[in-house]
């Protein structure tokens, strides 16, 4: 299916988009507008090495999307010549019906909506920039792409908890997992790199997959199927992010309400915002808390430990899940750009086979998000034991083919 796929990928407070040429893949236009709601809403568009920055009016999802449209009216490209196939939305939560990629209707959208009390925090956004652009461009079909799709097929064991499993199902109660469009992208892209092709389920390859950006989460892959993943009914089990405090014994919060007389709310947002590297560290940027450890602040080194060891732990889990590990790759915001971080972690695994070689660890550094899509960069030695890789994560590539899968 020739021509181009527009992809929406939209949060509480910004919203990411890419053009993406179906057959190339290659990237047309790309943009992101921030701080949307507030009164200091931006718009920085992409084209080639052009960018353009434009305000934008403050009445949130609907102003930040015509901002888009209007954006790609103004600095190109034409949307009406080019050739949109079909408009891609990623949704953070599928609940237990929905995970294969789906044409919106309002059906799908109520649906969505109607998971809004097990994601608050995102899908009341995915359901206001889908009804927004369906709006706005009324003749090609939208998609949407399920952050939890991944997961579907967890396991039972992984996916269930130890709780009733009558309760479980009444509440819609299980390990969901989230990020899965960058691990399964992540995991697939890998498994070509080393394989030299897709057929991933004959493989049997054992993967660990890190998604280190603000939000984290880690997978344990086998033959391109998940068997875990750290993140659970919302994003805020498993590792420790930027903001989220990752695993913690749900009785702080029994105990915070009770003795302490916190509201839910405000225990929900302490979990959700001010704990995690914001928590221990007053900061979720990762930089700023490298740069404060090489001025010898044990307060950042403290955070950073914490970080590494949570990592170790779920990479140690994860191998012993899978009987052992073929390949472990970092990505996202820290885990493409952090080389110091990747050596952390990576210093006490050798028992695992996991090494990696310092000179190709520092060499894709600062590269980031510029590494090309699709080119995975070995931080491992030539004869280790684990290929240890630093993968650029695309998502919305990810979300661009899934909208052709889906319309073909
Ligand atoms: P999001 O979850 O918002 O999509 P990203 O994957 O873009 O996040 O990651 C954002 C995070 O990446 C920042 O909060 C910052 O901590 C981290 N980061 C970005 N560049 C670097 C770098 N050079 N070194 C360490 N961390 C970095």
């Amino acid at each position: 299916m020739s021509g181009s796929a527009l992809v929406f990928n939209a949060g509480s407070s910004s919203i990411k988009y890419e053009l993406i040429d179906t057959t190339s893949h290659g990237v047309l236009a790309s943009g992101l507008c921030e701080r949307v709601g507030r009164p200091d809403t931006v718009l920085h568009h992409h084209v080639g090495d052009e960018r353009f920055d434009r305000p934008v009016a403050a009445d949130g999802h609907t102003a930040a999307v015509q901002a888009v449209l209007d954006a790609f009216a103004e600095h190109g490209p034409d949307l009406a010549s080019a050739g949109i196939v079909g408009v891609g939305h990623r949704v953070v939560m599928g609940g237990p019906d929905l995970y294969a990629p789906v044409v919106v209707t309002d059906d799908v959208l109520a649906a969505i909506d109607a998971l809004a009390p097990l994601a608050p925090l995102h899908n009341p956004a995915n359901a206001a920039a889908i009804r927004v652009a369906r709006k706005l461009l009324i003749d090609v079909p939208h998609v949407a792409v399920f952050d939890t799709a991944f997961f579907h097929d967890l396991p039972t064991a992984a996916a269930r908890y130890a709780i009733s499993p009558a309760f479980a199902a009444e509440h819609a109660i299980r390990r969901y997992g989230f990020h899965g469009i960058s691990h399964e992208y992540v995991s697939r892209t890998v498994t070509r790199h080393l394989t030299g092709d897709d057929a991933v389920a004959a493989r049997g390859l054992r993967q660990i997959v890190l998604h280190l950006g603000n939000g984290a989460s880690a997978s344990a892959v086998v033959g391109g199927r998940p068997l875990e993943t750290s993140m659970g009914l919302t994003p805020l089990e498993g590792l420790v992010m930027g903001t989220r405090s990752g695993d913690i014994d749900p009785a702080v919060a029994f105990y915070l309400h009770r003795e302490v007389g916190m509201e839910i709310d405000a225990i929900d947002h302490l979990l959700n915002y001010d704990s995690g590297l914001v928590g221990l560290a007053g900061t979720n940027d990762v930089r700023d808390i490298q740069a404060r450890i090489t001025d010898g602040d044990p307060v950042a080194r403290a955070a950073m430990d914490i970080y590494v060891h949570r990592l170790v732990k779920y990479i140690g889990a994860y191998a012993a899940v899978m009987g052992g590990v073929d390949a472990l790759s970092f990505t996202a915001g820290v885990g493409e750009n952090d080389a110091d971080l990747r050596a952390e972690v990576c210093a006490p695994l050798g028992f695992l086979g996991i090494e990696i070689d310092p000179a190709r660890n520092a060499a894709p550094a600062g590269a980031g998000r510029g590494l090309p899509a699709g080119s995975p960069q070995v931080i491992s030695p030539p004869a280790a034991e684990v290929t240890v890789l630093v993968v650029a994560t695309r998502e919305e590539q990810s979300i661009a083919r899934q909208v052709v899968a889906v319309l073909s």
